[in-house]
């Protein structure tokens, strides 16, 4: 079993019909995909080689997938929004042999890096789209690593989750037997980072001959996007809670051509989901997932948010097709209906263990279960709704970022002599980063500080200045305590 073996079934059924698009423009058809994933692969490898691709949402980005799966080698997609300083550290974990980067991304990698970083828009990208074509995958063992896929670790290093082909395909059946039933008539439009979620979803809607259509500003910009589901026919999308927000708020009714919107990777406030319901009708689809488990472990479909009530639309639904999930006391035990305990899942779906980790894949993966982190409980229903996280970790806007690492980086400030970093809630970005700051830095400063550091989108969006930072009888920061101070 390979992935590649999807695209194939797609131009062998769908060959001469658009692709890939940029924009409104058709670049290549299902067989010149296949052609050029296939020449590509043939300059790649050898199998298990890691191969990074840092870019914002590009079309490239569906041939290296594709051609890199060819050569039983793995992707490892980068957040493009990282800092250089944060990518080099994935590139080194990783141990990368090849980087494919946008010519932005290019530039500021090619100086900090010492692995070879190839632009897509180079000749000699060009030269391995022209090379003599590699033989189909015939037999890939389905637990070979496809992808790697990095999150913020809570020690403020990232970690990389090990996902096989099979663990994509898991994925893949899920979401077209529960989620979604795209043909040859559809688009996927890539409004998300195409490094994480949209580019997850990849698979299933190329299997199906569906359109993968990359806006032409490789951004998500609510009106474009909007245009390319009129433009295009029967849209689906993954997009982050924050994102279907800004579409709510152009003030534009559901283009006639838009037909689900998968939202999830973060929590979604009730009243923000009734009003995007308002604004475009029964479209949308939940996910809850993680990158060890990606995007399936339990959602709503698109029937359970008609009519439903609050209890229902504040949950994350129930399992998904061929997942099981079960809620655990401390001492593993099954909670009780309304009892809160960690949500943990088992599936093929589940992360083969983190890369290099091996303390952090036994941590997380035990008796079969994969350990989520996150906080919950069933209702009598069956509904499971998130409580609370057992990570420390923010998410804003659909990103994750781990106080830990932003705390760090603050107190190599000489003017911090505490830091304490918690995430709290917001309207436009469902939570944001604040600082509590012990010290005379000013935020200006700080601001300056995190910049040179870490990603722009880690930086807290305030600071707050205490004498000191309320800590227990060990001397351990309560952060709660510090998150009730926001009124959380
Ligand atoms: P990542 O590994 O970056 O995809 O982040 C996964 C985390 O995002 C999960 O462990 C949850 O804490 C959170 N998350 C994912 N989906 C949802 C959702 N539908 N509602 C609330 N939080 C979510």
């Amino acid at each position: 079993m390979n992935l590649f073996g999807l695209l194939d079934q797609a131009a062998d059924r769908f060959g001469d019909r658009g692709a890939v698009f940029c924009g409104e423009r058709e670049l290549h058809t299902w067989s010149s995909l296949r052609e050029r994933a296939l020449r590509m692969s043939s300059t790649l490898g050898p199998p298990g080689t890691r191969i990074a691709v840092a870019s914002e949402n590009r079309p490239e980005i569906v041939e290296l997938m594709f051609a890199t799966w060819a050569a039983e080698c793995v992707v490892v997609p980068i957040n493009y929004k990282l800092h250089p300083r944060e990518m080099v550290q994935i590139l080194d974990d990783a141990g990368v042999s090849q980087v494919f980067a946008s010519p932005k991304i290019g530039a500021e990698l090619t100086s900090a890096t010492e692995v070879p970083v190839e632009t897509v828009d180079s000749e000699a990208y060009s030269a391995r789209v022209s090379s003599s074509p590699r033989e189909r995958p015939r037999v890939t063992d389905p637990a070979t690593l496809a992808w790697l896929f990095y999150t913020s670790g809570t020690t403020g290093r990232s970690k990389g989750a090990m996902l096989t082909h099979r663990n994509l395909m898991a994925m893949t059946v899920s979401h077209l037997a529960d989620f979604d039933s795209p043909d040859h008539n559809c688009s996927l439009v890539h409004g998300a980072p195409m490094s994480h979620g949209s580019g997850l979803y990849i698979p299933p809607y190329v299997l199906r001959g569906a359109r993968q259509v990359i806006p032409s500003s490789a951004a998500f910009e609510p009106d474009e996007f909007l245009d390319l589901c009129e433009h295009h026919p029967g849209c689906s999308a993954f997009l982050a809670p924050t994102m279907v927000q800004r579409l709510v708020q152009t003030g534009r009714s559901r283009p006639h051509n838009l037909r689900t919107i998968v939202y999830g990777g973060g929590p979604m406030y009730v009243d923000s989901l009734k009003k995007a319901m308002a604004a475009f009708g029964p479209i949308f689809v939940q996910l809850y997932g993680q990158g060890e488990a990606p995007m399936t472990i339990t959602g709503l479909r698109r029937a359970d948010h008609v009519e439903a009530d609050d209890a229902v639309l504040g949950s994350v639904g129930y399992a998904r097709s061929g997942v099981d999930v079960a809620v655990l006391r401390d001492d593993d035990t099954p909670a009780a209906v309304g009892e809160i305990g960690e949500i943990v899942c088992r599936g093929d779906v589940v992360m083969a263990g983190y890369w290099n980790n091996t303390e952090a894949t036994r941590k997380t993966l035990q008796d079969g279960w994969l350990r989520t982190g996150d906080m919950g409980s069933f209702d009598e229903r069956g509904f499971l709704t998130l409580r609370d996280r057992s990570k420390d970790v923010v998410i804003s806007g659909g990103s994750n970022i781990y106080p830990r690492e932003v705390e760090e980086i603050l107190l190599e400030h000489p003017g911090v002599y505490e830091a304490g970093v918690v995430g709290a809630p917001d309207e436009e970005w469902g939570e944001v980063v604040v600082a509590f700051i012990v010290g005379s830095a000013s935020p200006a400063e700080l601001d300056a500080h995190l910049l040179e550091r870490i990603a722009r989108f880690k930086r807290p969006k305030r600071y707050e200045y205490i004498d000191e930072l309320p800590k227990n009888s060990y001397g351990k920061v309560l952060k709660r305590d510090l998150r009730d101070r926001l009124g959380r």
